[in-house]
């Protein structure tokens, strides 16, 4: 099922020159090995915040639900003032390994650099009249509130489906006022770097 969530995926880079995971089968499986989690990812799944330097500079929020990362493009990227409402363009579902993809994408579809500005695991908040609901749900029902365990983010966001505009594809990405949020800090104006890495996106341009 997860390998038909990724045919947007994968049509949109046909013919690209790029190095990011095909998506393919046989690239999830040997993922497995390298610490990317996915036999321990089923209780705490996988989060990812990408900056992406393209054409124009987003974050690329990932939440792993379902087999995939389903993605979302923040152009102003995550706030953890809860005053901010930041757009969030849902994007097509990523595989899983791309969780921990950077590189620079030469030419074609997302072309610019990506290096990984956040990840961990999050946990899914989401209740409906005091009941828990699956991710899955949650998202079909365009209402998600999760708790990140990131290095730079951490506590809840709430994703919400506004369809703004009549645009199917918006929703807005607030932070839940909690533990982690903060109005004075910045984050992504401050710590650019990756956190697998160390690497800013202007090293990955050589
Ligand atoms: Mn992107």
């Amino acid at each position: 099922m997860a390998e038909d969530r990724l045919s947007d995926y994968r049509k949109k880079r046909k013919g690209s020159r790029t190095d990011e995971p095909t998506g393919a089968a046989k690239d999830r499986r040997s993922s497995s090995g390298g610490g990317s989690g996915s036999t321990g990812g089923r209780k705490h799944p996988r989060f990812v915040i990408q900056r992406h330097d393209a054409s124009s500079l987003h974050f690329d929020l990932r939440l792993e639900i379902g087999g995939v990362l389903v993605s979302w493009a923040v152009p102003k990227g995550p706030s953890v003032d809860p005053a901010d409402k930041r757009l969030a363009h849902r994007t097509e579902d990523h595989p899983l390994d791309y969780a921990d993809y950077e590189g620079r994408i030469e030419e074609g579809y997302g072309a610019g650099t990506v290096i990984v500005w956040d990840t961990g695991r999050y946990e899914n908040l989401t209740e409906h009249d005091g009941e828990a609901i699956s991710a899955e749900d949650a998202l079909a029902a365009g209402h998600l509130k999760v708790e990140l365990h990131g290095e730079k983010l951490t506590g809840a966001f709430a994703l919400t489906h506004t369809k703004l505009g009549g645009d199917e594809a918006s929703w807005l990405l607030v932070k839940v006022d909690d533990h982690g949020a903060d109005r004075r800090r910045n984050p992504t104006s401050t710590q650019n770097e990756s956190v697998l890495t160390d690497r800013t996106n202007a090293d990955l341009q050589e």
